[in-house]
């Protein structure tokens, strides 16, 4: 049975990196018919906060994704320290009385610390002595040294890894307060909760080497690991929230008004290659073609700049998966967007809008700048020049509004009969149909760039453009 796991730590909000590593587990989980995990990592009491975890939940939520279990750590403390004591009972692993790093040490080639040999070798009763007095002890893996070992497993996306055991550390377990170390915990769980696959970030790739000797020391069989490369920035460092901003969570691109399909289907392109080489792809499409082997192993940039947060493959993944939404579909995403801008905008009318608006967005949150106007009681104040036509004066900005005036009082209200009698007005007036409209498109919606004018006058109905028109006749005297 295919079992993955997306493990959070809540010590901060979801990073766009933590997102693609559930992405990326969630796709495998549903491409292969296995089961999506979520666990929450929360050991390290001194960095938890509750405003991660519900940020971690509002993230996750937003892209929609759902999935099948969830655990805390924090509630198995029980399983942890079961496997610490199991692992202690097999001789793999020794109390170290000694603070963190303090005393004499053994260092590797690196200079690094490995162990505190007097530690390592202090003999059992000792130990139980002391632990019994009430010292207290981290519990530190006996990591095996001198005879060596290598310590080897194939990375479904790095390949074969391998690394001299005398060059890890004693690694500690339990922390001197009893709680489990991340290393312990991690695959405590891993092994009970019978995932088969631990796909997490590349910056991961070394502490598997610890994971399999708990694994091995547990007597559990080790999953398969697939480590995924990094999000970089442009500059190639790798995203931080305190180096990069907003950038990095995950909340920011569902308030600038992205779709999660969009996003998701963005976050999938980096450090992943879809075989057929296309940029949009759908959730059913993703979910099809996933594969680990199509991850890549080099950092992927995210092409953000300063002046403009969104990498432009996203923005325009975000336009195209709007236009893909049916209108009714796009309407109710769009609704949310427009009453935070205030504007009372009724399904009825939205739905009616959302057709004429589709084209002209990028962002869901566009829409109010897009479509204020349809929902708008009196416009915003806009020049009065723009009312007149290029090499026009403001009695021919007049008179076109005029005409218009009367047709729009008699003819039928909708797009083709306007777009008739309206273009009928111009070959009276003599003029083209650019100069003719301008006016009656500015006094209408405000402003010269807007959506294809009959429709929206059909939308907008007569007595609103009636009322609009003979506004601007009035601002041109
Ligand atoms: N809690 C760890 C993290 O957030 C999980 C790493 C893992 O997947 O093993 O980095």
């Amino acid at each position: 049975m295919l079992r993955v796991r997306f493990a959070p730590s809540p010590t901060g909000f979801l990073h766009v990196g933590s997102a693609r590593t559930f992405i990326f587990n969630w796709l495998y989980a549903r491409h292969n018919g296995g089961t999506m995990v979520l666990r929450l990592d929360d050991t390290d009491v001194e960095r938890n906060s509750d405003a991660s975890v519900t940020s971690i939940f509002e993230g996750l939520r937003w892209l929609g994704l759902g999935w099948d279990e969830e655990y805390k750590q924090s509630e198995r403390l029980g399983l942890h320290r079961q496997v610490a004591e199991a692992i202690f009972a097999r001789g793999m692993a020794y109390r170290d009385f000694t603070p963190a790093h303090a005393g004499e040490s053994d260092k590797s080639a690196q200079g690094a610390w490995l162990f505190n040999p007097g530690m390592r070798e202090l003999s059992r009763e000792e130990s139980d002595r002391r632990a019994a007095s009430g010292e207290t002890f981290a519990l530190r893996f006996r990591v095996p040294r001198g005879d060596g070992r290598v310590l080897r497993f194939v990375d479904a996306v790095y390949g074969e890894q391998t690394k001299l055991a005398d060059e890890v550390e004693d690694f500690a377990l339990l922390r001197s307060d009893g709680m489990p170390t991340y290393h312990l915990a991690s695959c405590a769980d891993d092994a009970d909760l019978r995932i088969s696959h631990i796909i997490r970030g590349q910056d991961h790739l070394s502490n598997t080497y610890k994971h399999l000797l708990i694994f091995e020391a547990a007597g559990a069989e080790a999953p398969t690991f697939a480590h995924l490369p990094l999000l970089v920035a442009p500059d190639g460092t790798k995203l931080s929230k305190r180096r990069h901003g907003p950038v990095v969570s995950v909340t920011t691109y569902r308030d600038a008004g992205f779709l999660p399909e969009a996003f998701v289907n963005f976050l999938c392109l980096l450090g992943w290659s879809p075989k057929n080489d296309r940029d949009f792809l759908t959730m059913a499409e993703l979910t099809e073609t996933f594969t680990l082997e199509g991850v890549n192993r080099a950092n992927a940039v995210v092409n953000f700049k300063e002046e403009d947060p969104f990498d432009p493959k996203a923005v325009w993944l975000n336009a195209e998966h709007i236009r893909a939404l049916s209108v009714e579909e796009l309407a109710g995403r769009l609704m949310p967007f427009l009453q935070e801008a205030g504007l009372a905008a009724s399904v009825e009318k939205l739905a009616q809008v959302t057709p004429l608006i589709r084209e002209r967005i990028k962002f869901l949150k566009d829409a109010s700048a897009a479509a204020d106007f349809f929902f708008v009681e009196q416009l915003p104040p806009y020049d009065s020049l723009d009312l007149i036509p290029q090499k026009g004066d403001a009695a021919q900005a007049r008179a076109i509004l005029t005409e218009a005036s009367a047709v729009l009082g008699t003819a039928a209200f909708d797009h083709t009969a306007l777009e008739a009698a309206l273009r009928e007005a111009a070959g009276r007036m003599g003029l083209k149909a650019g100069p003719m409209f301008q006016p009656i498109r500015v006094a209408v919606c405000g402003r010269k760039n807007a959506p294809p004018l009959f429709e929206t006058m059909e939308v907008l109905g007569r007595e609103v453009c009636l009322e609009r028109i003979a506004q601007a006749i009035a601002s041109l005297k």
